[in-house]
């Protein structure tokens, strides 16, 4: 119904159902199940459940639907399936899809649970798991052979932002037969058209900036018909990693906000990166779109904005980034991101905080660094306060 329509349009409109009663708001299908009129009517639909026909909420739900069908249309896939956190996308789209034997290559810079995913549990079900420094083809062509299942990555890493080009490895999975499967919070579903550049399924988190208020937890796997219908759809449904309705709903109407909230949010952070870069306080700041940036060229590349995550390494190790952090009146230090506030992280004694030192550094999460997450603030009151609170230390 909305096809052909501008993204901005299908954010708003696509993938509304409305009941009997006609509400403008859509409704929130707080149900469990669903009643049948009939012996012959429950048996028919589970034989073969039609598109607006539904079982029981761990199969799929009108509410959780419509977040469905509008995250497809926003990533351009033909399908997409929602789960109960961005986790269970990631494991759900991975073991759905892997068996025993099957041979996986993966990006090293990986959010803390990805890598548990992918180091901890599928090798436990006999999956071979290949690590590579995702910026690097060549380790990729060397890793990716016959027999190779599947690649992942994070396009945009977490929290050194360096980039996966994904059409090169797209293109050099494809040759073996692999599948591409992206995790691409940082990109969000605007700044890259993902698909398009040869992924097979693409995951998010919806906690961070498709719920970007820090509500709750959502995640979606967008990809082909037949990867989630058929694959997809049977694993989620029977292992349990359904979405529920309620943060359905959420997810769904913050989808009517999305453009105008990243694109507010990417330009204070552009802001942020452009007037930080050069501070004799700063070892260095990272931000995609920065012409300093290691990948400058691919970032212009591949995404249309540097997205709404900057991260930036104070002078003076651990103790100044903490004081830093102390100082800010602004923003939030916590653990999120994608947030309308502005969040600050210090990942090397938080989210990354478990792995080994050899092993960060390797990463360059160094002692001074700091992410930033910019949220929807006048930019140049951040700017005040970041320069404040670097004064401070
Ligand atoms: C947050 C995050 C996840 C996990 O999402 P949850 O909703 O917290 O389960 C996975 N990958 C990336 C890159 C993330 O930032």
């Amino acid at each position: 119904m909305t096809e052909g329509l501008r993204r901005r349009t299908k954010l708003v409109h696509t993938g509304t159902r409305r009941s009997a009663y006609g509400e403008m708001a859509e409704a929130i299908f707080l149900t469990q199940g669903f009643a049948y009129a009939s012996a012959e009517q429950a048996e028919a639909r589970f034989v073969a459940a039609g598109p607006d026909e539904f079982i029981y909420a761990r199969y799929g739900n009108p509410t959780v639907r419509m977040f469905e069908d509008r995250m497809a249309a926003l990533e351009g896939t033909e399908d997409a399936f929602a789960t109960a956190s961005g986790m269970a996308a990631v494991s759900g789209a991975l073991m759905a899809m892997l068996r025993a034997g099957d041979h996986v290559v993966s990006s090293r810079a990986l959010f803390g649970s990805c890598l548990y995913v992918l180091e901890e549990v599928l090798p436990r079900f006999g999956v071979e798991v290949s690590f590579v420094d995702g910026t690097d083809l060549a380790q990729w062509a060397a890793a990716i052979r016959p027999g190779t299942r599947a690649v992942f990555f994070e396009a945009v890493s977490n929290p050194t932002l360096e980039l996966v080009d994904i059409r090169a490895v797209a293109e050099l999975a494809h040759a073996r037969g692999a599948l591409v499967v992206v995790d691409n919070v940082f990109a969000t579903p605007l700044f890259s058209d993902t698909q398009a550049l040869g992924a097979d399924v693409v995951v998010y988190s919806a906690t961070k900036h498709v719920d970007g208020q820090g509500r709750v937890l959502g995640g979606v796997i967008c990809g082909s018909r037949g990867f989630i219908r058929k694959t997809v759809e049977p694993y989620l449904k029977h292992t349990g990693g359904a979405l529920s309705p309620f943060s359905a709903w959420l997810l769904f109407k913050s989808l009517e906000t999305l453009e105008l909230r990243c694109m507010a949010q990417a330009e204070g952070a552009a802001h942020l990166a452009a007037a930080l870069e050069g501070d004799p306080r700063l070892a260095r700041v990272l931000y995609p779109h920065l012409p300093s940036h290691p990948q400058h060229a691919l970032a212009r590349r591949q995404m249309t904005h540097g997205g709404t995550v900057l991260a930036f390494e104070v002078r003076g190790g651990k103790d100044a980034a903490f004081r830093f952090l102390n100082a800010l009146r602004i923003a939030t230090i916590s653990n999120n991101l994608g947030d309308s506030r502005s969040i600050v992280t210090h990942p090397a004694t938080t989210t990354h905080q478990r792995l080994p030192e050899a092993t960060r550094a390797v990463l360059g999460i160094s002692p001074g660094l700091v992410r930033y997450s910019v949220g929807l603030e006048d930019p140049d009151d951040l700017l005040d306060d970041i320069r404040n609170a670097l004064a401070v230390i």
